[in-house]
């Protein structure tokens, strides 16, 4: 599981985030919502520490985030960004390997056969010797998840995955994370896709302003709103 209670992050003097809490069960996915600038990618970062946060605390099967080496931190936990950063001059199959070798250790010919299996999870088996130019953003997007998933974490990660995407490829990359939770991936999606929440969600959770304004199941979330804020969200998204 992954347990966040009270985590406030700042830039400098100006907190963006405030007492954040939240629980995400083992095996189940929580999409976080809200306005531009409410928060979401800075909470995400405050997760795996990659921006450090200024209290509260985050627990990863229970352990303190805080007490571990955050390069092993972000071993355990996986972070999708809407920007891949993918090599340009390796192909598919060495970027997803260059992780599991360089930073995991693995042997080489281990390393690129747990990249050729986590190509092969998103779809990729047959473009794993291409090179980002020669794949599509949607193929490019599932390399970099893929990418992720070679690391074997414990927790996925997903900041607005789909919102650099053509239109036409949002739908396979979506249906790809879905799948991904189906199968039991702890998964923390921030995302504008609603529809995507609705269906795919566990827990919801609203931010407002750098706050968690309200959470609660899809079916509560978005059938029976408590808050005026959420209520006026709702209703410029949807
Ligand atoms: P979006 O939906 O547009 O991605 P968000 O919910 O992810 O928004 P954040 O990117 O976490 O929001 O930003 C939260 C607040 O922190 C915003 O007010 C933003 O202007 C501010 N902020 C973000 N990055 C920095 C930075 N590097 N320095 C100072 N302030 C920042
Ligand atoms: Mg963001």
């Amino acid at each position: 599981s992954l347990e966040l209670s009270g985590v406030s992050l700042a830039y400098g003097s100006f907190e963006v985030v405030r007492e954040v809490g939240f629980t995400v069960e083992p095996g189940t996915t929580t999409c976080v919502i809200g306005p531009s600038g409410s928060g979401k990618s800075t909470l995400l970062r405050g997760i795996n520490r990659l921006h450090e946060p200024k209290s509260g605390e985050v627990l990863l099967a229970g352990e303190p985030a805080s007490a571990m080496a955050p390069e092993r931190l972000r071993q355990r936990i996986g972070l999708v960004f809407q920007h891949f950063n993918l090599f340009p001059d390796h192909t598919a199959l060495d970027n997803v390997a260059l992780a599991p070798w360089k930073v995991k250790g693995l042997p080489r010919g281990q390393a690129r056969e747990r990249a050729a299996r986590a190509l092969a999870d998103v779809g990729l088996a047959e473009r794993a010797g291409h090179r980002p130019r020669d794949l599509s953003g949607g193929q490019q997007q599932r390399v970099a998840i893929a990418r992720a998933l070679a690391m074997e974490p414990e927790v996925m990660l997903f900041d607005e995955a789909t919102s650099a995407l053509d239109p036409e490829l949002v739908k396979g990359v979506l249906t790809l994370m879905a799948g991904l939770g189906e199968r039991g991936m702890t998964m923390v999606v921030v995302t504008h896709e609603m529809g995507f929440a609705r269906r795919a969600a566990d827990q919801v959770v609203f931010m407002d302003e750098g706050e968690v304004v309200e959470k609660g199941t899809p079916d509560e979330i978005f059938g029976n709103p408590r808050s005026p804020r959420l209520r006026r969200f709702l209703a410029e998204v949807l």
